[in-house]
């Protein structure tokens, strides 16, 4: 059988349990697709050795009859997952050499199901940026194009490499993680699912720390049905992280009925924002029409704290990034700078941070010393955590109404040109996660649908958030809103 590496999650499963094909051959038309993607830039080391040991353990599990439904599954993971023995860089200068000796929780979670892994994603370094421009490994690139046009477009970010290597079929899903829209935007710009669970839905533990309140890893898959089925391999309670929470991971996918009817859904209109495109309000409207038509009830609601959530998540993130990253100071790991004669230990630190972090998580470290720092501490930093508390509660009003989920755009354009912003202001990058933001500091769900293309033959996507733990009720109204749409598009095959 050809083109195996086109298959979802769900149809794998079933195609395996079926012995059509084996995840070795599976395994390896997707090792050939990466081998012929280079011009994406999304894979940035390769373990076809560990693919082909576990794609074979696979085959001996489902023959016995009694393998998970991740088995055999071929995944790509995000530099940000340490995994062990394999380069885990976080797309950054600074860790440079650096092999984990451990494996993250999530990832243990994926192999402890039989899952594959086809090697390591790129992505912007630290997981700061929306573009994958700031990633040492260079810039990821958007298998799909404006009609007529080879413009190079970003494929979003933080998990730039992992919404292009599922989009392009180079896996048949991936790991990304979201602190402010990082699997959510991505998604959109590439036209696959992508779902942030709720914080403490998955343990954090060996996911290289950007904002500890506000990362969750998730899903970024090619369907709503594969985010379910991926979801609940991810998720867990875990000792070794004190944020993740002891409650059962129920069996998601069986939360795909379909049936929305009755449902409440909430549209904010806050996320109505001067100078928005006109073809974001109209898919927004049509998505709307979508979920009315099937059922739901449309409520408008109010999110009166959405102005601050951007300027409240740039500063608690940064602060909490200069905190995390005061790790990486030559000693530990990964890159030490060269030192002159004479050089003391604060030379060794100044040198081996200017060369091995990027100017944006530069950027971000000044930013959050700066916000921590005595005498702007309370007008900063704790102004900011009393504004998360505000956003927070506009959230807990409306699902103390009734309302079941809430619809937004999930990006405010579709993909945009490489170099297009990251030669401007960096606010302007910054407000891409305008719609995406309010939800990691309400610490609730979201999943971005791919639900129609623009004018230009470009994917854009609608946000669904849903409330607390209740992923599986959330998944279902995107899956209702995925039937609906009937997005079937994919990039041509250029690369
Ligand atoms: N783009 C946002 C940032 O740069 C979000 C990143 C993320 O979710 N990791 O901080």
């Amino acid at each position: 059988m050809t083109d195996l590496n086109k298959l979802t999650i769900s149809g794998a499963r079933d195609g395996l349990r079926k012995g059509d094909f084996t995840s070795v051959e599976l395994t390896e038309a997707c090792l050939t697709a990466i081998g012929k993607s280079g011009a994406l830039n999304a894979f940035v080391h390769n373990t076809p050795e560990i693919a082909h040991a576990q794609s074979a353990a696979a085959d001996a599990r489902i023959a016995t009859g009694d393998a998970p439904d991740m088995c055999g599954i071929p995944l790509g993971i995000k530099d940000l997952f340490c995994t062990k023995g394999v380069p885990s860089q976080a797309a950054s200068a600074i860790l440079a050499g650096f092999k984990p000796e451990y494996e993250s929780t999530v990832t243990q979670n994926l192999w402890d199901s039989g899952a594959v892994m086809l090697g390591k994603l790129n992505m912007d370094e630290f997981a700061m940026g929306s573009s994958n421009e700031t990633s040492v490994y260079g810039d990821v690139i958007n298998p799909w194009r404006r009609e007529g046009s080879a413009a190079a477009l970003t494929p979003g970010g933080s998990s730039g490499g992992s919404a292009s290597a599922v989009s392009a079929d180079l896996c048949l899903a991936a790991t990304g993680t979201d602190t402010g829209g990082s699997i959510r935007q991505p998604a959109a710009f590439t036209g696959i699912v992508g779902l942030k669970p709720t914080y403490g839905r998955v343990s954090r533990w060996g996911v290289v720390a950007f904002a500890s309140s506000l990362d969750q890893a998730g899903p970024m898959t090619k369907t709503v049905r594969d985010a379910a089925i991926m979801m609940e391999a991810m998720a867990s309670h875990d000792a070794k992280d004190s944020t993740s929470y002891d409650i059962p991971v129920p069996n998601f996918e069986a939360a795909l009925t379909g049936d929305i009817k009755g449902k409440k859904i909430g549209i904010p209109a806050e996320y109505h924002m001067d100078g928005m495109p006109a073809e974001i309000e109209k898919l927004w409207a049509e998505g709307t029409e979508m979920l009315k038509s099937a059922g739901a009830e449309i409520v408008n609601i109010s999110l009166p704290h959405t102005k601050y959530a951007l300027p409240a998540y740039y500063v608690i993130a940064p602060a909490e990034a200069s905190s995390n990253l005061a790790r990486y100071d030559g000693v530990r790991y990964g890159h030490r700078a060269k030192l002159a004669a004479g050089d003391g230990i604060d030379d060794m630190y100044e040198k081996t941070r200017a060369e091995g972090f990027g100017s944006e998580v530069q950027r971000r470290v000044m930013i959050g010393t700066y916000v921590l720092s005595a005498g702007f501490y309370d007008a900063y930093y704790n102004r900011a955590r009393r504004v998360r508390a505000l956003i927070k509660r506009d959230f807990d009003d409306v699902f103390a109404a009734g309302v079941d989920a809430i619809l937004t755009p999930a990006t405010p354009s579709a993909a945009f040109g490489l170099g297009e912003m990251s030669d401007a202001d960096p606010v302007k990058m910054y407000l891409n996660d305008v719609f995406t933001v309010t939800v990691n500091l309400a610490g609730l769900p979201g999943i971005s649908v791919p639900t129609g293309l623009n004018s230009e033959g470009l994917p854009l996507g609608l946000q669904l958030i849903g409330r607390p733990w209740e992923e599986g009720d959330l998944l279902n109204t995107a899956y209702a809103l995925e039937t609906a749409a009937g997005f079937v598009s994919k990039p041509n095959n250029w690369w």
